[in-house]
């Protein structure tokens, strides 16, 4: 048995001002052909789990891209070189393959398509004809249509915000072909779309409310024997026409049922899900208040509006005004994405001094440039690091040339290259900074730097500033979504049911 995979995924946030190329897609490159075997090996990712079944049922694996980010609307371009590679290995092996097995996002959107995934799904059909059988793993922020389950013979989501189980997906997805391509399975894939948008911020699944949800799909799935339940939470920066949460069920028998029950079950809950927006200040006095429990530890700030994860700058300035307004002793905010700053800091070198405007430089949507004179360039690195967060030990990452500054008493990381969100304390650790060491700790994620932060960080508070990824959907201007959407439209209602 032969299969072809590969995992191409964007989180689009079509409110992002800037573009989305290839190059902001894939800022430190992708992984093509054979070296996704090499990569991927064990990679706590979609393809690490793929070739984890694979292995596991002897099957012959043919590797073809690896790319997962999250950016701008994608430029035609951007689609045709990436989507076009993948297209070429379809192309070549299709004669040779059973079956196909790609990781994909489910929130993609671009220049040509609202919807990536069906795009992709068609593209790739249009090579293979109908009867391919395809499986497609997808991220838990993924705004599922009923295209993509026309188009792929089941679709397997990821369950835990960060997402640590992405591998388990993958796994999922692969395993599932295999006993299809066998006999030994032929399930049927439900989607029950929700008129219900939910705020990454109130998202994490180590917490309550989302941990309640999260196990009660999974003992709702084990009590009725399903191969697959998840509860897609959606992506609500993506402006498209189903924008937003889902329920999704893949099993041999029941799936319909079992889906209109989960996804009632979800609707007379989602009070439980109502977005917390706290200001900068109030996050800071919050955090402040935390420390003055006892002397030790770092309370965490995470500015949920500028996650890059979800396709914002990263150069925003909101929670770095805070924090040098206050003058916030053994404060530490890292990292901003300003490449000017950072080329500055290292020709200046270390000990040097510089001045500036640092930050707000993609758009009008994070905060103004934030004017900074004589900072001192406390340390330097070229930005290589290998990630320490659960979710992708041990792969690379490069953040390119990177300075840790101080500012007064507030210290800051500035880095050359936009690459992904904070996952770990990695950013501050090729600088030098041992974070035991500071008593604040600002970074730009919504959930996932939790996997590494919840079990360190003496308590976490999010800001939520004005961004393209704030929980205040109200200061979003949608075109596209389908309304009316709870919460924007309080009195929506879903299968007659409006209360709850
Ligand atoms: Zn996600």
């Amino acid at each position: 048995m032969k299969i072809l995979f590969g995992m191409l995924a964007h989180e689009t946030n079509t409110f992002a001002a800037d573009k989305g190329t290839f190059e902001r897609w894939a800022p430190s490159g992708w992984t093509v052909g054979e070296d996704i075997m090499r990569v991927y090996d064990g990679a706590p990712d979609y393809p690490g789990g793929m070739i984890r079944a694979a292995r596991e049922e002897g099957v012959e694996l043919i590797p073809t891209v690896a790319l997962l980010n999250a950016g701008p609307l994608l430029t035609e371009d951007a689609i045709e070189y990436a989507l076009g590679t993948l297209l070429g290995y379809v192309k070549k092996y299709k004669d040779e393959i059973d079956g196909i097995c790609l990781g994909l996002h489910g929130a993609g959107a671009a220049e040509v398509t609202d919807d990536l995934e069906t795009y992709t799904l068609q593209k790739v059909r249009e090579i293979v004809g109908s009867d391919m059988p395809i499986t497609v793993s997808l991220d838990l922020h993924g705004n599922i249509s009923d295209d993509m389950i026309r188009l792929s013979d089941g679709l397997f989501g990821i369950k835990q915000y960060p997402h640590v189980d992405q591998a388990e997906a993958g796994y999922l997805a692969m395993k599932t072909l295999i006993r299809m391509l066998s006999g030994e399975s032929s399930p049927k894939t439900v989607l029950r779309q929700l008129p219900l948008l939910i705020a990454p911020s109130v998202g994490s699944t180590y917490n309550m409310p989302m941990r309640a949800f999260t196990e009660h799909f999974a003992a709702f799935a084990e009590a009725k024997g399903l191969i697959d339940a998840t509860f897609f939470h959606g992506f609500p920066y993506t402006d498209v026409h189903y924008a937003g949460a889902s329920v999704v069920v893949v099993a041999e028998e029941g799936a319909e049922e079992a889906a209109d029950q989960l996804a009632l079950w979800v609707w007379e809950n989602r009070r439980l899900l109502d977005p917390v927006c706290l200001s900068c200040e109030e996050a800071v006095d919050q955090a402040l208040a935390e420390l003055d429990k006892d002397g030790t530890g770092y309370v965490v700030i995470n500015e949920t509006s500028d996650n890059p994860g979800g396709g914002t700058p990263g150069d925003g300035t909101h929670l770095l005004r805070e924090f040098l307004r206050r003058n916030l002793k053994g404060s530490i905010m890292g990292y901003i994405a300003d490449s000017e700053i950072a080329l500055k800091a290292h020709e200046a070198g270390i000990g040097g001094h510089i001045s500036g405007l640092l930050g707000g430089k993609t758009d009008n949507q994070h905060g103004e440039p934030v004017e900074f004179e004589n900072a001192q360039v406390m340390a330097l690195s070229d930005g290589h690091a290998i990630y320490t967060s659960p979710m992708y030990e041990g792969l690379p990452v490069c953040y390119g040339k990177t300075a840790r500054l101080r500012i007064g008493n507030v210290e800051v990381v500035v880095s050359e290259t936009l690459s992904q969100q904070t996952f770990d304390d990695r950013p501050f650790a090729i600088t030098g900074a041992d974070l035991e060491k500071y008593r604040i700790v600002g970074l730009k994620s919504s959930v996932h730097f939790r996997a590494f932060f919840q079990p360190r960080a003496k308590a976490i508070v999010t800001a939520d500033p004005p961004g393209i990824q704030t929980a205040n959907f109200h200061q979003l201007s949608y075109k596209k979504i389908r309304r009316p959407v709870y919460p924007l439209d309080p009195e929506t209602t879903f299968g007659g049911v409006n209360h709850g």
